[in-house]
């Protein structure tokens, strides 16, 4: 090796703090071309960033390097989302250096939170899925597994929003606008994915019925990685995102000006594949655009993953034992068919083998039940964008319903449930069906989800194949969501118990026995306090609102969605108000409602709900009869930054959905990590939140998921009754209903009185009222009494270690993927 080259190696990977100095000086002025004088505090970010990059980049070519060498099996986890949030301090977390940057900066004349906020919130997800994905890249790298993200590096993420009198408005995300310091273009990393055309059939070579995708349009995806830091730094996994690009085979036929500009007009549309994110969460709306944007990533994912597999390989009969694929979600489920056509078209397998190959290769993810979100394709547009795949969907469906159980036993009722095809009304691709026929392993995201998943939307595949569905409760990276998110509780752990909790949230069980420590208690008040400093800061920056520290910090931040109930929350704040001025001389808790999320755009209801919450926070926080005891504040714009902010300083975490709606919640683990108390439902993951923390250490309220069945199945549920039974609800949708809110549109809210009332209330607000209240008194009763709220509070995070990320992808390591962790060879100068 030159010797000019290594020393320069050497200095760009050192970690000490002259060292970093030194780079970003350097980097300031030939890469970002800024004198230290002219540079903005982005030009600052991007500097730093690209200095930290340096000291990642050996570390992850040597990762790469040794999976390569030990073709060792690899995980690729497809995924549409990835809600990644800011990288800065995660890299420097991850790699150790937090404060030798720090001080670098400083040295500058740099404050490290001012570079640290010029970053954009990478938001290329809707919410828990998409941050499900980031959370195990995070873990996949930090245990050392060899795993890959593959997803679409869209040009806007998630809409930024923001209030214009209380209403939502929608503005695009543009996270590149200043370009991305984390990534690497690899425009020769590019891969051809075709649509429309049709297919010939053919006699192959030995006189074997074959097929050929022709006539077809072509759009290119171009690679661009980022390297995700395991903690230690040790391991630099790639999270591989592609980006659309036009091709060049321009039609040079047509020789006038007119066709000509069509021709590329045709070309710049192509690259809309990659512009935006869609921003549904939970419910599909079946757009062509995302149909293609599916198959576009997870075909450009496929070939890329058959092109790394054959630099060792001539068959394809080890590929399931180098390459596990999970579908996160049915949106890469297209994959299969893909997989098929690969295999069989391009690469002349059988169908038998290449179908025995799939199955052991996939295995597949489901995050919801709601009907409205399992996705379902026209037969007709599938047909018309993906003619081979269509063929290959009724291929497999036909080989499969002929060997089916209930064909033997002429269930027709039974068979028409398994089938690929919904022929209800217009004919549908059941994606789901797909997925779970093309996997070796279907999963759901916690105990009650997947065993709610057996008994509905699976129930017929999973009586033909009992042994696939399997659960895997989803976890929460400790590294994001406690050691960075919240430095005053992490530090103050640390020097409780070490710093083994950060790898091993295990570990933090030892904090139960502080929980009876009064010093150890005040402590942790102390952090808590100087969290909800934070959030009060945020907050009234954010929206004006000065919020009193010292109130209970009410929090539910997630996406706004009917089946979440924040309806139900705002309903209770609506109660405590007026609870409040009736009697002025009790010494009320103070209470602070924290709200923040976003809608989808096109959802109207939750966007109404939204406008009420800031109508509401209009009239309450301006009400001097009830003294400062009640504060309502919707954040604007939550995202991954905010939930950073929001999170460390919640006391009580409201997770209050409809049980049997939610499939896991992974907010709900971040808040009771960073000891918040949960008022919630047995929905999802709080089922076992509540067998973890203990049934004393958190407020269960409402129906059970199998009450809400029963309650649904036997119509015997009258909305109309339960208000008129509840003078406290009734006053508070009376109020709404009479324009208390909204003098100026008193009408404003009938649809949401019209969904309580003669639409049935579906969501089951008003059934589950009454018992949200009493444990919403509970809490507050408790909230009187600091010493034995911090307790519980201690205890929560104390018993939160199972919840981690780090368990969650072990588990899908050893029962579903069979990968192992793979140490990287580094050769170890300069690094240490
Ligand atoms: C964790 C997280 C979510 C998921 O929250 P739930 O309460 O589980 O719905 C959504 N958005 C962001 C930004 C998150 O960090």
């Amino acid at each position: 090796m030159d010797a000019r080259y290594k020393s320069r190696d050497i200095e760009r990977r050192s970690l000490d703090v002259d060292s970093l100095k030194r780079s970003f000086l350097e980097w300031l002025v030939y890469s970002v071309g800024k004198d230290a004088r002219a540079a903005t505090r982005r030009d600052w970010f991007h500097t730093c960033a690209l200095a930290v990059r340096d000291r990642v980049v050996d570390r992850w070519m040597d990762t790469t390097r040794t999976y390569y060498h030990e073709d060792a099996k690899r995980v690729y986890y497809l995924s549409l989302e990835f809600l990644i949030g800011r990288l800065l301090t995660n890299s420097l977390s991850n790699l150790g250096i937090i404060d030798e940057c720090r001080q670098a900066l400083d040295r500058l004349g740099l404050s490290m939170d001012d570079v640290v906020d010029s970053e954009p919130d990478a938001a290329l997800g809707n919410g828990g899925l998409g941050r499900l994905a980031a959370c195990f890249l995070d873990s996949m790298a930090s245990q050392g597994l060899p795993g890959y993200g593959y997803g679409i590096r869209y040009e806007f993420g998630l809409f930024e929003q923001r209030f214009e009198n209380g209403w939502q408005i929608e503005h695009p995300e543009q996270w590149l606008q200043f370009g991305n310091p984390w990534e690497f273009a690899r425009p020769e990393v590019l891969y051809p994915v075709q649509f429309y055309g049709r297919v010939e059939e053919f006699r192959d070579s030995v006189g074997e019925r074959a097929y050929r995708w022709v006539d077809t349009e072509r759009v290119l995806a171009m690679a661009y990685d980022t390297p995700v830091v395991g903690y230690g730094g040790d391991t630099i996994n790639t999270l591989r995102l592609w980006s659309a690009r036009a091709t060049s085979d321009f039609n040079f036929g047509h020789f006038n000006e007119g066709a000509y500009m069509k021709a590329v007009e045709q070309k710049i549309l192509s690259e809309n594949l990659s512009r935006v994110l869609y921003p549904n969460d939970a419910t599909e709306i079946g757009k062509e655009l995302r149909f293609k944007q599916e198959y576009f990533f997870t075909s450009a994912s496929l070939q890329d993953i058959l092109r790394r597999y054959l630099q060792h390989h001539t068959t394809f009969d080890n590929l399931p034992s180098k390459a596990a694929i999970q579908l996160n979600d049915t949106h890469p489920a297209i994959g299969i068919a893909e997989l098929m056509r690969l295999l069989v078209d391009h690469h002349g397998l059988r169908w038998d083998k290449a179908w025995e190959l799939t199955q052991a290769t996939f295995a597949y993810t489901n995050h919801t039940l709601l009907p409205e979100a399992l996705e379902a394709w026209p037969v007709r547009m599938v047909e018309r964008i993906l003619p081979r795949h269509m063929q290959i969907i009724y291929e497999i469906n036909a080989k499969f319903l002929n060997r089916s159980k209930a064909r033997a036993a002429g269930d027709n009722t039974r068979l028409s449930h398994l089938s690929l095809i919904d022929e209800r009304g217009d004919r549908r691709v059941r994606m789901g069906n797909l997925a779970f026929l093309g996997s070796h392993k279907i999963n759901g995201v916690s105990a009650l989800h997947t065993e709610l998943m057996k008994e509905t939307v699976f129930a017929d595949l999973h009586a033909e194949f009992p042994d696939r569905i399997n659960n895997k409760t989803n976890g929460i990276t400790p590294r994001r969501w406690l050691k960075q998110a919240n430095p005053a509780l992490s530090e103050l752990i640390s020097t409780r118990i070490g710093e083994g909790w950060i790898s091993d949230l295990q570990q933090i069980s030892a904090l139960k026995e502080k929980a009876d420590d009064v010093v150890f208690r005040e402590e942790f008040r102390r952090a808590k306090r100087k969290n909800k400093k934070r959030l009060a800061a945020y907050i009234a920056r954010q929206t004006g609102e000065e919020v009193q520290v010292d109130s209970l910090f009410d929090v539910q931040v997630k996406r706004m969605h009917e089946y979440k109930r924040q309806l139900l929350n705002v309903l209770h704040t609506v109660a405590l108000y007026n609870e409040m001025r009736d009697n002025p001389t009790v010494s009320w808790v103070p209470v602070t409602k924290i709200f923040a999320g976003k809608a989808a755009p096109s959802y109207h209801m939750a966007k109404l709900i939204i406008k009420l919450i800031n109508d509401v926070a209009k009239v309450v926080n301006h009400d001097p009869s009830v003294h400062d005891n009640l504060k309502v504040v919707y954040l604007p714009n939550y995202n991954v930054t905010a939930a950073e902010i929001i999170i460390p300083a919640a006391d009580l975490s409201e997770q209050i959905s409809t049980a049997g709606m939610e499939a896991s919640g992974t907010g709900n683990m971040k808040l009771a990590l960073n000891g918040a108390l949960t008022i919630g439902t047995l929905d999802g993951a709080n089922v076992e939140i509540r067998e973890h923390v203990g049934a004393d250490n958190i407020f269960i309220f409402g129906l059970t998921a199998e009450e809400v069945n029963d309650l649904r199945a036997n119509g015997g549920f009258n909305p109309r009754e339960v208000i008129a039974s509840n003078p406290a609800l009734k006053r508070a949708l009376d109020m709404i209903s009479t324009g208390a809110f909204s003098p100026d549109d008193r009408n404003r809210y009938h649809p949401i009185l019209q969904a309580l009332t003669d639409g049935g209330d579906h969501f089951l607000v008003t059934a589950d009222f009454a018992d949200y209240c009493r444990a919403q008194d509970a809490a507050m009763q408790l909230y009187r009494d600091p010493e034995e709220w911090t307790r519980r509070a201690i205890l929560n995070t104390a018993n939160m270690g199972w919840f981690s990320s780090d368990r969650t992808v072990n588990e899908y390591a050893t029962e579903i993927w069979d990968v192992h962790p793979v140490k990287p060879t580094h050769d170890g100068e300069g690094f240490r």
